[in-house]
């Protein structure tokens, strides 16, 4: 499999700063800050075909669910799920009865269940086969492929446009997020919107030990670590406007609801002080190193999950 050195997604720049500290969380691989825009992002990345494979391999499949990582029946992520339709539902005064949406990363199709109890028609797109044969049982209508072999199709063989298009817990993990949110852009109306939900941001209360953040997984299975600033940047360079966004530095998402802006439209971008951005991760090294000696191990009783990945649970363990 290939990897290529990208320029940031989000502003194009390529003059980057490694961000000091981070590979001993990552086993050795680099994450840089963009100069441009303050994006934190890996640059070296495959495919969205080989990463498409990856994921496949890796992280899917109903029968390995004890030893993958990725796990969408995990409570934290049914909460999640759950906090996104709420928001949704919030956001658009009326309710979601009747809408379309697009779902983009369906997984196993538990968030396109939800929309359905909540009256929508769900479209969307999924790469793994696995995970295919699922939406497939629960009649979800969907394009086995990545994201950016659906934008490539000709409109009579896309989906009917949409009201929404939804992308939660997937921008983060896109090959690049720029064709990930294009592709959304596309496939909604006139004045649609587009809803992004995730975990993972920077810019907020330290939420975790650094070494639970980070991995030592191939790094461009997730390659951006989003601010607010940053994504937003995005979104507009995207043709896309924020109308709504959750209290993102108290809890443990950031979603945002933005709107498709017609062509002449434009919206200011926002960015973050790449030096600000290396301080922050700084301060979140250190204060991870402090943190450790608080985590206390239960005598007799073991902990079930420990995810071995995490650099933070070598050190626990020692
Ligand atoms: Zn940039």
């Amino acid at each position: 499999m290939n990897s290529l050195k990208y320029d940031c997604d989000v502003c194009g720049s390529s003059d980057c700063v490694e961000i000091p500290n981070v590979r001993q969380y990552t086993a050795g691989q680099a994450i840089h800050v963009c100069k441009g825009c303050g994006l934190v992002y890996c640059r070296t990345r495959r495919s969205p075909e080989d990463l498409a494979i990856y994921w496949e391999e890796q992280m899917y499949g109903r029968e390995r669910r004890e030893q993958i990582v990725y796990d969408p029946e995990r409570p934290v992520f049914a909460g999640r799920r759950a906090y996104a339709v709420s928001f949704l539902k919030k956001s658009f005064g009326g309710g979601l009865q009747a809408k379309k949406i697009f779902d983009i990363g369906l997984g196993e199709g538990q968030f396109g269940e939800q929309l359905r109890e909540a009256g929508c028609a769900v479209s969307g797109v999924e790469t793994s086969k696995e995970n295919s044969k699922v939406l497939a049982e629960k009649k979800i209508l969907h394009y086995l492929g990545t994201i950016e072999q659906y934008d490539t199709l000709s409109e009579v063989k896309k989906f009917e446009k949409v009201d929404i298009a939804t992308i939660i817990f997937v921008l983060q993990n896109s090959q690049s997020a720029t064709a990930m949110v294009n592709a959304a852009y596309n496939q909604l109306k006139e004045g649609g919107s587009l809803f992004i939900m995730m975990g993972s941001r920077i810019l907020v209360p330290f939420r975790k030990p650094i070494g639970t953040y980070f991995s030592t997984l191939p790094q461009d299975v997730q390659p951006y670590h989003f601010s607010i600033s940053t994504l937003q940047h995005l979104l507009a360079k995207c043709g896309f406007a924020i109308t709504h966004f959750n209290n993102y530095w108290d809890d443990e998402l950031m979603c945002v609801i933005a709107r498709k802006l017609s062509r002449d439209e434009k919206v200011e971008k926002m960015k973050d002080d790449d030096q600000e951005v290396l301080n922050w991760f700084e301060r979140w090294h250190h204060e991870s190193e402090k943190m450790v000696k608080y985590i206390k191990k239960i005598p007799g009783v073991r902990y079930h999950g420990l995810p071995s990945e995490h650099t933070f649970y070598e050190q626990w363990q020692k």
